[in-house]
């Protein structure tokens, strides 16, 4: 058999533990040099909503997964290349002299335009490509395959689906050794650049004697980038990256039989300062830990639970790790899940800062982003300080630690959209998608479109309360006098409604309502009843976004 020289092109799967992709890399039979390759691709970087938090979330994970590579083989480390995959990989196939690349499926929309790439450019170079599934329990186009090609908008679709497929298959081993890496050099002259099918000279910047000044960092020696050298200041979050950070908080999860087994989301506290939920979600994006690891952890100690109170799905953590598959599926059957135009799924809305249908003229009528009302509105939200203490304390967080409790994310999405201002689920999203660590492509749009009545959902009557609803789980509003400070002097009674309390009070509060905290942006009252009306409309019209695309001549192929 021909030995064969490996390169692992890692993504988001930031662990050696339950990674198929790697164990299949591993098989490939008598490896001669072995590389683990990370691609910073500039169009990512510098074209993509990503905040600072989840920037040092995935520097750490990138240091931690580097470590224990150099845990597995002494020389090898994690070999960071500043580039873009397209460009870079084939000039590293050539010049290492690769004879496999390998990495984890990823289905999502950008990822797979982008892989179809590298497959094309691998198949002109005689690199043969070995891409393994290992990011959900289930491959999510093989889901969709196995619905008519048509995404699973209900988890009862998902799960008629998946019984046909199998048990989740339990974690893949964890390697104990690496092979060596072979030699690591690239050549200096940027007219070496020139291979086929593909241009390098389109991507050296100008100023550059040689490419590698930008490629291979400033030491030319591979390294994990700082933020100070991304040009970027410190992250605010405590929620630190990494695969042994990973592991520590699914075994703090799992140490507690009683916890997993009677988990149960709904029953969790959006409230409480300590996450009442696991908080895997930002390891799990990054894969510093594999799903299948979670799904048997928690399998391996129900089973030998002896307690009463086991919940069922979707409420119970399986439920949970479904709904992470049911959006995955469902995005990778669906033509532009992130947006509404074109997008056959999500129900067309006439959102204040939106395109506008207009029913009369059969047009979409452009309208600018919004009316100052809207904008100011839209602002407020972001930037927590609509006068609903909770609202504010929600968007605070978010923006410090780059992740709220699900039920918190409930709240300032139904708000934002469908509750009370009636701006677009996509702006709404927007912020997500900077903000938030565990950003996922099909878990935030999918979400969106649920909290929002566009998709999934529609029971748009049901509304939360901006005061009632923390109330259920905390009369003391611990996470408001956390994040919204200045409203900490109010008394229980008044610490969702400042408003409400009477001036004597604000005053012995030291917050004047209206001068050291803003008086509620909107009526709450007023507001959702006219939400209400707005998308009982919108049902009545029944248009999705591909009718918006057709509408408007845009649908591919007119
Ligand atoms: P746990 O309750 O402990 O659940 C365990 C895991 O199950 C999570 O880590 C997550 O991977 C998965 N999961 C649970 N609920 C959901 C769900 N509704 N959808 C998808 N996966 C789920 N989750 C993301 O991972 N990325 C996102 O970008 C994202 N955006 C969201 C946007 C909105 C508007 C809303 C309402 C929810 C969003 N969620 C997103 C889902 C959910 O809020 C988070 O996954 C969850 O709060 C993460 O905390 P946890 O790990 O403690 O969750």
């Amino acid at each position: 058999m021909p030995s064969s020289r490996v390169l692992y092109w890692f993504r988001t799967d930031l662990r050696i533990s339950d990674s198929p992709a790697l164990c299949a890399s591993l098989s490939l039979g008598d490896i001669e040099a072995f590389y683990p390759v990370w691609c910073w691709d500039p169009s990512y970087i510098y074209g993509h909503r990503v905040g600072l938090n989840r920037w040092s979330f995935l520097l750490e994970s990138m240091i931690s997964l580097s470590s224990e590579l150099t845990r597995l083989n002494r020389e090898q480390k994690l070999l960071v290349v500043r580039s873009k995959p397209q460009e870079i990989l084939p000039v590293l196939w050539k010049e290492w002299g690769i004879t496999h690349v390998v990495w984890e499926k990823d289905s999502n929309a950008y990822s797979k335009i982008r892989d179809e790439e590298i497959i094309r450019l691998a198949n002109i170079n005689g690199v043969q490509v070995v891409c393994v599934h290992g990011r959900h329990l289930y491959d999510p186009e093989k889901v969709g395959e196995g619905y008519g090609n048509k995404p699973t908008l209900t988890l009862h679709a998902w799960q008629t689906v998946t019984s046909k497929m199998g048990k989740v298959p339990k974690p893949s081993p964890t390697p104990t050794t690496l092979p060596d890496p072979g030699i690591t050099t690239l050549p200096q002259a940027k007219d070496k650049f020139k291979w086929e099918g593909l241009d390098m000279n389109s991507h050296i910047r100008t100023g550059h004697d040689t490419c590698y000044d930008h490629i291979l960092g400033p030491n030319h020696d591979f390294s994990i980038p700082t933020m100070s050298q991304m040009g970027y200041s410190s992250s605010t979050t405590s929620i630190r990256g990494g695969t042994i950070q990973a592991h520590q908080c699914l075994s703090n999860f799992l140490r507690d039989p009683r916890k997993v087994a009677t988990f149960s989301k709904p029953a969790s506290s959006p409230t409480s300062l300590e996450p009442s939920t696991t908080l895997l979600s930002p390891y799990l994006k990054f894969g510093c830990v594999g799903v299948r690891e979670v799904w048997w952890g928690c399998k391996d100690v129900i089973e030998t639970y002896t307690g009463g109170g086991i919940t069922k799905e979707p409420e119970n953590m399986f439920g949970q790790l479904q709904f992470r598959d049911m959006y995955a599926s469902a995005e990778a059957a669906t033509r532009h899940f992130e947006r509404i135009r074109g997008n056959h799924v999500s129900r067309y809305i006439d959102w204040g800062l939106q395109n506008q249908y207009d029913p009369s003229g059969h047009e979409i009528l452009p309208r600018p982003r919004g009316d100052l009302v809207d904008e100011e509105r839209f602002e407020a939200w972001k930037e927590g300080r609509t006068g609903f203490p909770w609202i504010d304390a929600c968007m605070r967080q978010l923006k410090y630690e780059g992740w709220i409790h699900h039920l918190a994310r409930h709240s300032v999405a139904c708000y934002l959209t469908r509750g009370q201002c009636y701006i677009s689920w996509e702006r709404g999203m927007e912020v997500f998608d900077e903000w938030l660590i565990d950003w996922d492509p099909a878990s935030n749009p999918g979400n969106w479109m649920w909290l929002s009545c566009s998709a999934f959902f529609s029971q748009y009557y049901r509304v939360y309360g901006l005061v009632s609803w923390p109330q259920k789980t905390d009369k003391t509003g611990q996470l408001v006098r956390k994040y919204c400070p200045e409203l900490k002097g109010f008394p229980d009674k008044y610490i969702y409604a400042p408003h409400l309390a009477p001036e004597s009070v604000q005053r012995q509060a030291n917050c004047i309502i209206g001068i050291d905290y803003p008086s509620p942006s909107l009526d709450e009252r007023t507001e959702k009843d006219r939400c209400i009306a707005r998308l009982k409309n919108a049902f009545a019209l029944n248009l999705h976004g591909d009718a918006a695309e057709v509408l408007d001549g845009t649908a591919a192929g007119m």
